[in-house]
């Protein structure tokens, strides 16, 4: 998919103040500090379009983005901030709760996952949520260019293994590095097969 527009639309808290749902939509998630801003900036060819993590834990909202004006990108805040307060992520919980049960246009939640480290408990309880609400999801691991190839296949081989314990299908994953533009024309492709789904039916 070639990308032709990225548009930032609007960013609210409440689910139900965002954009009419009359295009498929793909949210990106994960823990603060996981490369979610520069995944989203090297999908879409921009260096601004989300804004990097100066300051983690702040942007507590749903950001829409609408792209070829044809799918809607949304940029969730990043979970497991340490320094936000109980209130705030009490707030921040139900806010994203709230979106992802409820957003019909929904087609898949991008979980990002940072290809340097073991599996962490956090990003398996999330996506153990994510399950029990039968939302959609596909694992994209981060920042591969940090390690080498084989010790990235090797953290994302251990956290499939992991979801495999609980998980009786593993939707794909992606492997990526916004430094290197690594996985951009795979998970481009992906949201492209979902699209027509959505566009044309399942049989195209
Ligand atoms: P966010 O908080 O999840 O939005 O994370 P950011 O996109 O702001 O990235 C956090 C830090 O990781 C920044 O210093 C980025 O430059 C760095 N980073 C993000 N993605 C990559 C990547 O693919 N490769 C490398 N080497 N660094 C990255």
């Amino acid at each position: 998919m070639e990308i032709k527009s990225a548009k930032y639309l609007i960013s609210n808290v409440d689910w139900a103040a965002c954009p009419k749902p009359d295009k498929p939509e793909y949210a990106f998630i994960g823990r603060s500090n996981v490369g979610k801003s520069s995944l989203i900036n090297m999908l879409c060819n921009q260096t601004k379009l989300a804004k990097t993590s100066g300051n983690p834990g702040k942007t507590q909202h749903i950001n829409h983005f609408v792209i070829n004006y044809d799918w809607y990108l949304v940029d969730l805040p990043g979970y497991g901030y340490a320094k936000v307060s109980r209130n705030q992520r009490a707030e921040f919980g139900r806010m994203i709760a709230n979106y992802l049960q409820n957003r019909q246009n929904l087609m898949a939640v991008f979980v990002l996952i940072d290809s340097r480290l073991k599996p962490q408990a956090l990003d398996l309880e999330f996506l153990r949520q994510l399950g029990e609400w039968g939302v959609p999801f596909n694992v994209v691991f981060t920042k591969a260019d940090k390690n080498t190839q084989s010790e990235t296949a090797r953290n994302a081989k251990n956290f499939i293994n992991k979801m495999k314990e609980e998980w009786e299908y593993i939707p794909k994953s992606f492997v990526t590095s916004a430094v290197k533009f690594l996985g951009r024309k795979e998970l481009l492709g992906y949201i492209d097969e979902l699209n027509n789904v959505y566009y044309n039916g399942d049989d195209e």
